[in-house]
């Protein structure tokens, strides 16, 4: 793996929290280890970083990320192999996405190699919350944020980078229902949407809990001019299987997170043999596919879950349900695949595997 470039001094908490920890009562995001990273960037540079106990951090009412939103983050998880190591999935990929997200936000970008290094350390240091436990994992939450004290409208000059990592269970999803989205948009073409923005997140909670209101889990959006093409599912790129096929919205459109899981799945599938076609995808040809029974299966993507499976696809008034889960051959192999390789149970042909 890579050389490390960048260590950080370290201020170690003198009181873990572990002890109190209550491993069988994991809320996802809600409780957090014992140490975070924080940097600082001002005068055009940032400043060295640095690995203290978790703490608030205090801001000023003025804030540039609160008023005007530049605001990324990237999410990846750490989980115990076999052989008692910890392992990163592809944190490479992660560092990429998230200087191109700072680029579109016009925010700094990190000195190449250090969200690795960082990542690194920071795990390093709090290595027993990533536990044995299986199916957990330790959720990393790296994020930068403009800071600068002013209420005027302009790239913030001063930010910061943080890195917060809170241990996460099992998380199974439960297939979900979901809605196609005809008025609503989460991302335009010129917008943002290909960056991990905040306020991407933010512009998606109405739609989402009307969707909700209406019995769906979450939304599958469409594009923004015509509702016509199929973008993503929820929070998570989207997957389907139509005869013996893997059709996925291809990454051309500005639109579209470029997601490592789904990469990774894809990269599996072909490997396997797997027919793939990463291109435009329409409504109606998913519709037409559900009527005629070749839908075989449709998932999203992204690190929480791995694979979430869709159990039922509505749209206009009708309402598509897919094959039962046990039945979707592919996606259930690539995620078991996949849940043994960051496991380290079998040979990591790919080179995704970071250990720590
Ligand atoms: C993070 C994210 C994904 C999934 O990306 P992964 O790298 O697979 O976790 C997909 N879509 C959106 C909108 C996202 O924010």
């Amino acid at each position: 793996m890579s050389t490390e470039l960048f260590t950080f001094p370290i201020t170690k908490t003198s009181d873990s929290k572990i002890k109190y920890f209550d491993w069988d009562h994991l809320d996802f995001g809600k409780n957090f280890s014992d140490h975070m990273f924080i940097m600082e960037y001002k005068d055009g540079a940032w400043c060295s970083g640095e690995i203290v106990p978790f703490a608030n951090i205090s801001m000023h009412p003025a804030m540039s990320a609160l008023h005007y939103g530049q605001s990324i983050f990237e999410g990846l998880k750490a989980i115990r192999t076999e052989d008692n190591k910890i392992n990163i999935f592809r944190p490479d990929m992660n560092a990429k996405r998230f200087d191109e997200s700072a680029k579109r936000m016009c925010m700094p970008p990190l000195p190449e190699g250090l969200f690795v290094d960082a990542v690194r350390q920071l795990v390093g240091l709090d290595s027993e919350w990533v536990t044995t436990r299986d199916g957990h994992s330790l959720y990393i939450r790296p994020f930068m944020f403009g800071t600068d004290e002013l209420v005027g409208i302009r790239p913030s000059e001063t930010y910061k980078f943080i890195i917060i990592t809170t241990p996460v269970g099992h998380y199974y999803s439960e297939p979900v229902n979901v809605k196609i989205e005809k008025y609503y948009t989460r991302a335009a073409s010129g917008g943002v949407g290909r960056a991990k923005a905040a306020g991407n997140y933010a512009a998606s909670m109405y739609p989402a809990q009307q969707a909700m209101k209406e019995g769906y889990h979450q939304l599958i959006w469409t594009d923004a001019a015509t509702h016509k093409y199929i973008e993503e599912s929820g929070t998570m790129n989207v997957i389907f299987q139509i005869g013996d096929k893997l059709i996925t919205p291809d990454e051309n459109h500005d639109t579209i997170l470029r997601g490592i899981t789904k990469k990774s799945v894809l990269a599996i599938a072909e490997k396997w043999g797997v027919e793939i076609e990463e291109r435009m995808i329409t409504v109606e040809e998913v519709i037409e596919a559900a009527k005629n029974g070749t839908l075989k299966d449709a998932f999203g993507a992204g690190t929480a879950a791995t694979i979430a499976p869709i159990a039922m696809i509505g749209y206009e008034d009708e309402k598509y349900v897919l094959p039962p889960v046990e039945d979707r051959e592919i996606s259930n192999k690539i995620k078991k695949y996949l849940g043994d390789l960051k496991a380290g149970r079998i040979d990591d042909e790919f080179g995704w595997n970071f250990i720590v």
